[in-house]
């Protein structure tokens, strides 16, 4: 039996809704995947759950589908902010899927002292958040923010917690101490922090130097390493 499609749509969703797809929805759905009227289609638009809809007019360009019945609640991800500064761009794409599949609610890329990028295409960062939450089963999606300069960003910074992950500590015990409410994982670029970024972050109270083990991590595998620390002491995998 060929597997249910999962789309995210920009529509509301409820019963008896009817839910235009784009065109390339459309496309994907007739000319790739083969699919026709009468399909079942699981959808989900980041606010109202996941939907079960059929195919009422199979469209090219214009395909409708009509919900049926809400197959999941609404699952919102733990208020945690996923900070980087861009790398490679195959390597930020990989930061982007990685930090929606394990529940980022935000993620917000940082032009740091030592970032290699002074540019991302936050539309495409976006569609890959889109697309890694279609695949998981996620009925979130995590707005990508454009890139901003880590020092702004920190000059207007309210309570939430930083998760600093230096590569300063390399070798300490990886601890995070379980402090609630919000959070923020913070990583630096391929060159790593400044000696003035370490000594501004040092300073903030809400800031906590953490270890990522003994070895130095590329940027994205210290970004899944952090997430994962993270959510099995703070988040929704405890
Ligand atoms: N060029 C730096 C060096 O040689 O020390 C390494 C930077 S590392 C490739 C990129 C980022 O990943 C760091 O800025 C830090 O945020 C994180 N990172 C990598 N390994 C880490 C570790 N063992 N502990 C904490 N953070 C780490």
């Amino acid at each position: 039996m060929a597997s249910v499609i999962r789309l995210y749509v920009d529509h509301p969703l409820g019963v008896g809704q009817s839910v235009p797809l784009n065109r390339e929805q459309s496309h994907y759905l007739f000319g790739v995947m083969r699919r026709g009227v009468g399909e079942v289609l699981e959808l989900f638009n980041g606010l109202d759950g996941e939907w079960l809809a059929r195919v009422v007019q199979a469209g090219k360009r214009n395909a409708i589908l009509l919900c049926e019945s809400k197959s999941k609640p609404m699952i919102l991800p733990p208020d945690l902010w996923m900070m980087f500064a861009p790398i490679k761009k195959a390597r930020t794409d990989f930061i982007v899927e990685k930090a929606t599949e394990m529940g980022a609610a935000q993620i917000l890329p940082v032009q740091t002292d030592f970032t290699n990028s002074e540019r991302i295409r936050q539309d495409r960062l976006q569609n890959h958040a889109v697309e890694a939450a279609e695949q998981c089963g996620g009925t979130y999606v995590p707005p990508v923010m454009e890139l901003q300069k880590l020092s702004k960003l920190l000059d207007g910074w309210d309570d939430r917690h930083i998760m600093f992950c230096d590569e300063n500590r390399l070798g300490e015990a990886v601890a995070l101490s379980q402090q609630p409410g919000p959070w923020a994982i913070l990583i630096g670029p391929e060159g790593g922090f400044s000696p003035a970024e370490r000594e501004r972050l040092e300073a903030m109270p809400q800031a906590q130097g953490v270890s990522l083990g003994p070895r130095i991590l590329r940027a994205d595998t210290a970004a899944v390493a952090a997430l994962a620390l993270w959510q099995t002491s703070l988040g929704d995998w405890q």
